[in-house]
């Protein structure tokens, strides 16, 4: 079933899940616990990121250094295949513009189509380590735009091969990033979501934000969606915070701010417990403030946080008529 089904059959605030594949050579042992537990609270989707390739250079033993290719977490597709028929629930790979060519982003595309996964999260993605800045395989996509323009052409059976007749039509629901404190590249928030209303006219179904802190920057973002012209569910992604660390790592990652309160909170804990708790009791507040506004779906992101998710929801889901 496709995300959006899932949005309009709700009956009250959805909760989805995002996890990260495995670190290669290691079991999945460990994501299939995640799993299970996540499984308790009946998510209507999880979420698979992708991991494009790194490079690095090693020396070799003539002293020469060599590029070689590193890719830490494949397996998105087979992950996500394995999730749909073990649980039987629906899966949204990611999909990045990076590292592909549009040939090899319409062969994904295909696999996808033949594991009956109709959903998928289309992204540019970022600059590898060895890059400053984000660049495009030279046969890809530049933006999540053109993935998303791609997908909706095969949606209607277009594919890059002109000469295919009568192709079979795919049929992708798609979702895209969204950034309630603006992308970290964009010179300021008009020209960030002209680019999001471009994702949108192109095609996807609906959003998910990058995650925030403040329930103010989604409230601001999705008035300012509105009033763009973007009409698509805005589902909020948010990520438990689990200790001062985080305070200190996150925003260099992901280029989000905390708020005051929280990081002063942060700041009164005395030992690791007291840090978990202020984290848990600050998300539990954020979830159930944004249920009450009315949002269609929770989007939880698990990685570094699973220590603390289950309580969390549930808290939620504990709550009479808030959580379907
Ligand atoms: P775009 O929509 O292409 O935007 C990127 C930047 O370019 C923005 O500043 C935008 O304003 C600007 N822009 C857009 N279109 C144009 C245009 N036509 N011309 C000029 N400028 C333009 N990364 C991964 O590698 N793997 C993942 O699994 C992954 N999952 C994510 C899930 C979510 C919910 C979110 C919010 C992010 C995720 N990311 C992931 C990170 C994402 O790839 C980065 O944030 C990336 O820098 C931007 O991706 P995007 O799809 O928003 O890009």
């Amino acid at each position: 079933m496709k995300v959006t089904e899932h949005l309009s059959n709700r009956k009250g605030t959805l909760i989805s899940f995002e996890i990260l594949p495995p670190l290669k050579g290691k079991k999945i042992s460990a994501l299939t616990r995640t799993l299970d537990q996540l499984m308790t609270f009946n998510p209507p989707f999880i979420n698979v990121t992708y991991h494009r390739a790194e490079y690095k250079y090693q020396q070799r033993s003539n002293g020469l250094f060599e590029k070689v290719y590193i890719r830490k977490r494949p397996g998105t597709v087979g992950i996500c295949a394995a999730i749909k028929y073990k649980y039987g629930v629906d899966t949204v790979p990611h999909l990045v513009c990076g590292g592909f060519s549009q040939m090899e982003t319409e062969d994904a595309l295909m696999d996808l189509n033949y594991l009956g996964i109709d959903n998928v999260l289309l992204l540019r993605g970022d600059a590898v380590k060895s890059e400053r800045s984000f660049v495009p395989h030279e046969k890809g996509h530049k933006n999540a735009s053109d993935l998303v323009k791609q997908t909706v052409d095969l949606n209607q059976g277009i594919y890059l091969e002109e000469e295919l007749s009568n192709a079979l039509e795919t049929n992708f629901c798609i979702g895209v990033a969204g950034y309630p404190e603006k992308h970290f590249e964009s010179p300021n928030m008009d020209v960030d979501l002209a680019y999001l209303k471009q994702k949108v006219d192109q095609g996807a179904d609906y959003i998910v934000t990058q995650m925030f802190y403040d329930n103010q920057y989604y409230f601001e973002f999705v008035k300012r969606c509105r009033e763009s012209g973007i009409e698509i569910p805005i589902v909020p992604g948010i990520r438990p915070i689990t200790s001062m660390q985080n305070l200190r790592v996150l925003p260099g990652i992901f280029h989000i701010s905390f708020p005051t309160k929280l990081v002063q909170a942060m700041q009164e804990c005395k030992t690791p417990d007291e840090e978990k708790m202020v984290g848990m009791d600050w998300t539990i507040k954020q979830a159930q403030e944004l249920i009450d506004f009315g949002v269609p779906c929770i989007h939880f992101y698990t990685y570094g946080s699973m220590k603390v998710i289950p309580g969390i929801v549930q808290e939620l889901v504990t709550k009479p008529h808030s959580v379907s």
